[in-house]
């Protein structure tokens, strides 16, 4: 317990110091999580919205800490990035996302996130192609989500890359869009299949006159330069309606459902229930 004797700057002090060593600990966790296999996939639907029919699914990553219980992505993911761990999580990842996928009844796409550190690895291509081979995935189903993260770097790597991974007939979807800062150039000069509109515009976006600017134009842009658009983190019907109004091709979102359990995925993917 702390004592009225504690100046701020001696508790903010004692807050640094448990912070790097919580840090710490959490580096050394995520050396051991694979190989313990403490990693897990969920799966989220993607919807038309013409239908509302699924097309496809997002892979996003689970940690199981033995201890801690689940700790989001948006935690260990940077740390993951920090130390260069995210490089064999996400071949892990993609491994596991085109093998499952594979066995579905239903050629739905499967969506994995790919971290800068991972595109710009040389054996990037190659490994996506084992991948395919291993598992039998259709190409044309696995779509690839990367962010301007992973363009900035090295524009001209990126390009060779993405254009083999399109040759490979693998799509390539751009992440969180709208929140950087050159996303139009970008546009232009990379061959994106997909944009994907960062859920922060879309939260309210029936409410909120800037917001529904922002995603307009967007939309717009998509129409023009003929990418579809699929909004992220749709929740309400009123923010649906709007994207349907402005003629969005396909939606993500807690609307729809959160992310599943391989066996939940499994009902709508397979034919025949897996337990
Ligand atoms: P992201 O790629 O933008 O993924 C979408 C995030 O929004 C997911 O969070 C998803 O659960 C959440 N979400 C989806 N619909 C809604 C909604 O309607 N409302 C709200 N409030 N949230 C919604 P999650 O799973 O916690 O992942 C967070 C981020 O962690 C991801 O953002 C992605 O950047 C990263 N991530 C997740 N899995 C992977 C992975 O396998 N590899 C890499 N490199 N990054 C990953
Ligand atoms: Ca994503
Ligand atoms: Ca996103
Ligand atoms: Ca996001």
């Amino acid at each position: 317990a702390k004592s009225e004797a504690d100046t701020p700057i001696c508790q903010f002090d004692e807050e640094m110091d448990r912070r790097s060593r919580d840090k710490t600990q959490l580096v050394h966790d995520l050396r051991l999580a694979l190989q313990n296999n403490e990693f897990e996939l969920v799966y989220q639907l993607q919807n038309t919205l013409e239908t509302l029919a699924p097309v496809g699914f997002e892979v996003l990553l689970r940690w199981n800490h033995p201890t801690r219980g689940r700790v989001s992505p948006d935690e260990f993911i940077p740390v993951a990035e920090e130390t260069g761990l995210v490089r064999d999580i996400g071949a892990w990842v993609l491994r596991e996302a085109c093998r499952e996928a594979a066995q579905w009844d239903h050629p739905y796409s499967i969506a994995v996130n790919v971290a800068p550190q991972q595109l710009v690895q040389p054996s990037f291509v190659e490994d996506v192609m084992d991948n395919l081979f291993e598992t039998g995935l259709d190409p044309q189903r696995l779509e690839l989500e990367i962010t301007e993260a992973s363009i900035i770097d090295d524009q001209a790597h990126t390009l060779k890359v993405m254009h083999k991974l399109k040759e490979l007939s693998i799509r390539i979807a751009m992440d969180d869009f709208g929140t950087g800062y050159s996303s139009l150039s970008m546009l232009q000069t990379f061959p994106f299949d997909k944009i994907k509109i960062d859920r922060s515009f879309v939260q309210d976006v029936h409410k909120d006159a800037q917001r529904a600017a922002i995603v307009r134009s967007t939309l717009l842009l998509g129409a023009a330069l003929d990418i579809p658009v699929l909004a992220e983190g749709v929740e309400v019907e009123d923010e649906l309606s709007f994207l349907r109004a402005e003629s969005c091709t396909s939606v993500q979102g807690f609307y729809f459902g959160q992310p599943m359990t391989r066996d939940d995925m499994r009902r709508i993917a397979c034919n025949a229930a897996v337990d």
